[in-house]
């Protein structure tokens, strides 16, 4: 008998767990709310367990959390989970299942989806790029999941790309997430509003300039308004400025862009690339990396936890 793939994703508002068929395909999907509250540790891995429990899990484990995961396993600070520092999730885990447990932070779990099973399949070196309301990232280099030294590798969102930039809730400035996030595209929105410009996109979001959000942006580009557009082009510069930083690092062969802003990949893909290859170091001495938007697009986290007992090592 073929052992069940089941991986759960721990967000901030909803704990998210797949099974898997023999063919990586979904077989079965579950959602629970991520309990709250400064003493809710137990409480969060025992809906883990019982999620892991139902969608049939037997001999392991795949469990992606946000946040600092350490190799071992212990969640050392993950600040959407309330009261979640210093917990050693894989050994909590183990004790109420039995089970084989296998941690890890959940952009590095989404990388490994569109890696084994997504955009990525066949490359040997990728670095996942989650656009939501912060960056994550995860990375394959030499055909394997990269952790570093404490599991703390792909961080990307915290690179700094202006040091005296708007203020990082890590208490940095001018990270990366803090423009080429969602998050970083609401800001951009609200300071061209703040300049009089953007009245449509004002207009989308009730009249104040302050209650700018991403998709209020989004709208108006897509019905074809040249000031939207031309917050989308600005924030794309921001994306591919990251892109070409990493290039020049990791030296990938393809970048896949996930999270939230995915959806909108009809209108950020084409400026991104454009950027990406006016920034690009030393463009006629490589072969462009292939810039892909993520296929697993909100399943990845728990698509990818439920690769891990395979992709470890
Ligand atoms: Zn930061």
């Amino acid at each position: 008998m073929t052992r069940a793939r089941v991986g759960i994703d721990v967000g901030g508002t909803k704990v998210l767990g797949v099974a898997l068929d023999p063919a990586g395909e979904v077989e079965r999907e579950l959602r629970r709310d991520t309990p709250r509250g400064d003493d809710s540790v137990g409480e969060l891995i025992d809906t883990i367990a019982s999620v892991a429990r139902e969608l049939g899990a037997d001999r392991s484990l795949g469990v992606g959390v946000p946040g600092l995961v350490t190799r071992a396993g212990v969640l050392r600070a993950a600040p959407n989970l309330d009261g979640v520092a210093d917990v050693d999730v894989a050994a909590l885990l183990r004790q109420a299942t039995g089970l084989d447990v296998f941690v890890d932070n959940d952009a590095t779990c989404a990388a490994a989806a569109e890696w084994r099973l997504g955009a990525g399949i066949g490359t040997r070196t990728m670095v996942l790029i989650t656009l939501g309301t912060g960056i994550g990232g995860g990375l394959v280099a030499s055909d394997r999941l990269q952790r570093g030294l404490n599991g703390f590798a792909g961080e990307f969102g915290h690179m700094v790309v202006h040091p005296d930039g708007p203020r990082c809730p890590c208490g940095r400035r001018g990270c990366w997430e803090r423009y080429a996030s969602g998050s970083g595209l609401a800001m951009l929105a609200r300071e061209a509003a703040t300049g009089r410009r953007l009245s449509h996109v004002v207009e989308l979001a009730g009249g104040d300039p302050q209650s700018v959000r991403g998709e209020h942006v989004q709208d108006a580009a897509r019905a074809g308004d040249e000031e939207a557009l031309a917050v989308i082009d600005d924030f794309a510069r921001w994306v591919a400025l990251g892109l070409s930083n990493l290039t020049n690092a990791l030296d990938p062969e393809m970048f896949v862009l996930g999270g939230g802003l995915a959806a909108g990949a009809d209108l950020y893909l084409d400026p991104i690339v454009g950027w990406y290859r006016d920034l690009l170091y030393q463009p006629s001495l490589r072969p462009m990396p292939a810039i892909r938007f993520a296929r697993w697009g909100s399943l990845a986290g728990a698509v990818g936890a439920a690769l891990l007992p395979e992709v470890e090592g």
